[in-house]
């Protein structure tokens, strides 16, 4: 199943919704909370049909806002940094180091206040940053409390896949020594259009990830190309540590980010990403020049 979170024009209530082809039903009276309050009440919920078919009760997607599917996660958002090879590598040789991959996941957080709608523009104030990168990563979001995962059964825990944007402000990860706030800045997390359910999706290490700035390609994979692939990455993160159902994991990026091309290339007022896997959708976001 696909569900996504929508607005109507003319209420801007936030509604869960599940997607099917061309059209979205509202599932709002079964759980107000939206996305977070159907994952919470266990798979029973996720897996009982939720919307009678056919869709009678629904709406044309195209006449809808879609939002990020968990505007506000009640935590922040974990994520994996440096995990395709080549990506690690690019890093390193645009920071005049030597590459050295990690034996470990890198693990650092984005704050829920950069989460942005799929197709919202993400805002870009020059007196705070002037080297805005974009990331496309495979976002996995977890089904129920979990910890001391094995990467025999982790993926069990998952509820479904998103994609996320971890847009990223090099000079602020450079300067802070340490990347929360360079990834942290607001709007800076495009997330959606959809979750879809981990049945549906299948193997979440044969799925093919890009992005295109301004229609030019500049990231083309697979998450395939993972060093911790998602069941691995989880038996890591939930060792010692208590995992709970609606947290997101940003699983990393692939090559050719801004910051390895040569010289480093960063995006400017009017810049459009779309980011797209394979088998979720794509998102679409502008960059738009704020004032402080
Ligand atoms: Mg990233």
């Amino acid at each position: 199943m696909r569900y996504a979170t929508f607005s109507l024009s003319s209420d801007p209530t936030l509604r869960l919704g599940l997607v099917q082809d061309d059209r979205i039903a509202d599932l709002s009276s079964s759980f107000p909370g939206g996305l977070l309050d159907l994952i919470r009440r266990g798979p029973s919920a996720w897996r009982q049909p939720v919307a009678p078919r056919p869709i009678v009760a629904a709406h044309a997607l195209a006449d809808v806002r879609l939002h990020a599917p968990i505007p506000r996660p009640a935590k922040n958002i974990f994520c994996l940094g440096l995990n395709y090879i080549a990506h690690a590598k690019e890093s390193a040789a645009a920071r005049g180091r030597e590459a050295k991959l990690p034996e470990v996941p890198v693990f650092f957080t984005k704050a829920p206040t950069t989460v942005n709608g799929p197709y919202d523009p993400v805002p870009w104030d020059s007196a705070v940053t002037q080297q805005v990168d974009y990331e496309a990563e495979l976002g996995v979001v977890i089904g129920r409390t979990a910890k001391n995962l094995s990467r025999a059964n982790a993926l069990d825990a998952v509820f479904g896949y998103t994609i996320i944007n971890d847009t990223s402000a090099r000079d602020l990860q450079v300067s802070h020594l340490q990347w929360f706030k360079g990834k942290s800045l607001d709007g800076f997390c495009p997330m959606g259009p959809v979750v879809v359910t981990a049945d549906e999706f299948g193997d979440p290490q044969a799925k093919k990830i890009g992005l295109r700035l301004n229609g030019e390609t500049r990231q083309s994979s697979t998450t395939g190309d993972m060093i911790f692939p998602v069941n691995v990455m989880l038996e890591f993160l939930s060792r010692g540590m208590t995992l709970e159902p609606g947290d997101i994991i940003a699983t990393g990026t692939p090559e050719g980010v801004g910051l390895g091309r040569t010289p480093p290339e960063y995006m400017k007022d009017g810049d459009v990403m779309e980011t797209e896997i394979e088998g979720i959708g794509m998102l679409r976001n502008r960059i738009q020049r704020v004032a402080s």
